[in-house]
């Protein structure tokens, strides 16, 4: 039966060590008068040093996986603070790709330090967050409701429901499981810019101006790169792309050109590395380290515009292309025959988007010249 305990670490310190949970900005009155001072104050520089270093971390590692060595020697003030200066620094620019591998990063170090940590520490920062973990013997218990909350963006077929113990409408769970279900939890919440007054805003884009450059340079977002990409829009995407997300998304494997082919071109059509990387999540051999940096091979080639999705013809000579229909789709637009697709003109999936109403990176040439339709981002042909 589930016991509960109380939590065994002091307030100061739990928070220090897992600033992103709810209620840990009282510190900032403990610790900085305002944050005019901490993004100004010489007596903080080194909480501004540190939350620089945690950006940086998460900038050279796609995976997320590199720790900040200078954080184990911080304080509980400069550990908190540093993670608060990183977070506002990262919504000043409103770059959503940046401010999103910066939560994976930091989502991993929660979630490593979880892992180490007494289960009532885990109870206590999973109650936080909103979610009833009970601690029974080695293990933790929580309601299935609350279980597919957490679940169900992770998308790893280990995840699923069917794989776990399940009793009494409960599910049972190790601490290494409890604390990646956790860390899910914290990259959602932390993905998010927060909302910054205009003068804060200012003040800090002013401040760190040539640092945030070489970050949003490292990681670009969608937007920021050339031919001004529009939102992107999965149900335009032509039945070949859509057929191969529902086929991860149910777990089924998808040939080495079909994950190529998707990662290249969700990219071009405005998908940030996160969004990319969440697309695998439900292959059954997905590796977060390896999808990761394949994504980033595929994506920053180029100087960011990433290699060009394979043509139409290409993916027909790899049996991808399903213009006939998708016979396992469970939507009868995507089970049948796509008029489109048979139009003579038609050379690209990115050509097929565009004339549907998505707005891809545009790669034309400045001076228009055919050269730009190399990945058919052009559109119906006059
Ligand atoms: S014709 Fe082209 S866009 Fe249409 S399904 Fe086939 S490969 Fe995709």
């Amino acid at each position: 039966m589930a016991v509960r305990r109380t939590a065994v670490v002091g307030e100061s310190e739990l928070l220090a060590s897992y600033p992103f949970l709810p209620g840990a900005e009282r510190l900032v009155a403990a610790f900085a008068p305002s944050l005019k001072d901490l993004i100004e104050d010489p007596a903080l520089s080194r909480a501004r040093e540190l939350g620089r270093a945690r950006i940086r971390a998460a900038v050279e590692d796609p995976t997320g996986g590199t720790g900040v060595g200078e954080l184990v020697l911080a304080t509980h003030e400069e550990q908190f603070l540093s993670f608060l200066y990183a977070r506002l620094l990262l919504s000043a620019p409103r770059s959503g790709a940046a401010i999103r591998r910066w939560a994976v990063a930091e989502a991993k170090r929660g979630s490593t330090r979880l892992n180490g940590a007494d289960l009532e520490v885990i109870r206590e920062v999973a109650r936080r967050l909103g979610f009833g973990f009970d601690v029974d013997g080695h293990d933790v218990e929580l309601v299935v409701p609350e279980y597919l909350k957490l679940a169900t963006p992770i998308r790893e077929a280990d995840f699923r429901l069917v794989h776990q113990a399940v009793a009494h409408g409960r599910v049972r769970i190790d601490r290494e499981r409890a604390a990646r279900l956790l860390q899910e939890a914290v990259r959602l919440r932390l993905g998010e810019p927060i909302a910054l007054g205009d003068d804060v805003r200012t003040r800090l884009l002013d401040a760190e101006a040539e640092f945030l450059e070489e970050v949003l340079r490292r990681v670009p977002t969608p937007t920021s790169r050339a031919g001004g990409v529009g939102p992107l829009l999965p149900e335009k995407f032509p039945p070949c792309i859509r057929k191969m997300r529902r086929v991860l998304e149910a777990g089924e494997n998808l040939s080495h050109s079909g994950r190529f082919a998707l990662a290249a071109f969700l990219h071009r059509a405005g998908a940030d590395a996160e969004t990319i990387v969440d697309a695998y999540r439900g292959a059954p051999d997905f590796d977060e380290g390896i999808t990761r940096y394949q994504v980033e091979h595929i994506t920053h080639r180029d100087d960011g515009r990433g290699y060009s999705p394979p043509e139409c013809a290409t993916l027909r000579s790899h049996g991808l292309c399903v213009r006939e229909g998708d016979p396992g789709a469970t939507s009868p637009a995507d089970r049948a025959r796509d008029p489109l697709c048979y139009e003579e003109y038609l050379r690209h999936p990115l050509q097929y988007y565009r004339i549907r109403g998505g707005r891809p990176v545009d790669d034309s040439p400045p001076d228009g010249t055919s050269g730009g339709r190399r990945s058919g981002a052009g559109g119906r042909p006059a």
